[in-house]
C-alpha cells in the first residue's frame, strides 16, 4: 500500500494533553484504500478531524474521518451517494523491552486493549486505512425501495414461476 508522508506522527510533537494533529489525508490515498473494498466506490472527497496526546508511554489518537463518495446498490445497482463517518479511537503503547517480556510471559488483557509502536515515529496509514474498511457497509442501499426487483423472491409472495427457476443456474 502507497504510504503517505502526512500520515507519519513525530511522538515528541504531541503534547500530554488531547489537541489537534495536523494529518492529510489526500482523496488519491483514500481511492488507494477503497480498492480493497468488495464493491466499487467512487470517493470524492476526503476530511479529518484528529486529536492526539502522549502520555505516560501511550499515544492516544482519537477524532473522526470524514469521506463521501458513489457506489451501487447491492440490490437494485443503481447509482446512490455514500456518506461514511469513521470513528478513530486508538491507543498505541511505546514498545519497550519490559513490555516484550511481560508479553512473551503474560499476555494480560491489559496488553490486548493496546498496539505498539517502536521509535518515535508512528505511521497511521495501516492502522487508519484498517478502520476505513471496517466503517464501510457490508451491502450498500439506495435511498428508495427496492423489493420490486424481478429476480429477489419476497418472502411473502411466492410464485410457481419464481421457485421454479434453478439458484445455481440462473
Ligand atoms: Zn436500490
Amino acid at each position: 500500500m502507497k504510504k503517505s508522508m502526512d500520515l507519519i506522527v513525530d511522538v515528541n510533537k504531541i503534547g500530554t494533553v488531547l489537541k489537534p494533529v495536523n494529518i492529510n489525508l489526500d482523496i488519491d490515498w483514500l481511492k488507494n484504500i477503497l480498492n480493497n473494498c468488495e464493491y466499487p466506490i467512487n470517493a470524492e472527497s476526503v476530511k479529518s478531524v484528529l486529536n492526539a496526546s502522549y502520555d505516560n508511554d501511550v499515544v492516544t489518537i482519537k477524532g473522526n474521518i470524514f469521506f463521501n463518495g458513489e457506489t451501487d446498490c447491492s440490490i437494485c445497482l443503481s447509482n446512490t451517494s455514500i456518506n461514511i463517518n469513521v470513528e478513530i479511537d486508538i491507543a498505541l503503547k511505546k514498545q519497550t523491552d519490559k513490555i516484550n517480556t511481560e508479553i512473551k510471559n503474560e499476555f494480560t488483557s491489559d496488553d490486548l486493549e493496546f498496539e505498539y509502536f517502536n521509535g518515535n515515529l508512528i505511521e497511521l496509514s495501516e492502522i487508519i486505512s484498517d478502520e476505513i474498511l471496517l466503517a464501510l457497509p457490508l451491502d450498500p442501499r439506495c435511498p428508495g425501495n427496492c423489493k420490486s426487483i424481478p429476480y429477489l423472491i419476497p418472502a411473502d409472495e411466492p410464485s410457481k414461476e419464481i421457485s421454479s427457476i434453478n439458484p445455481v443456474t440462473d
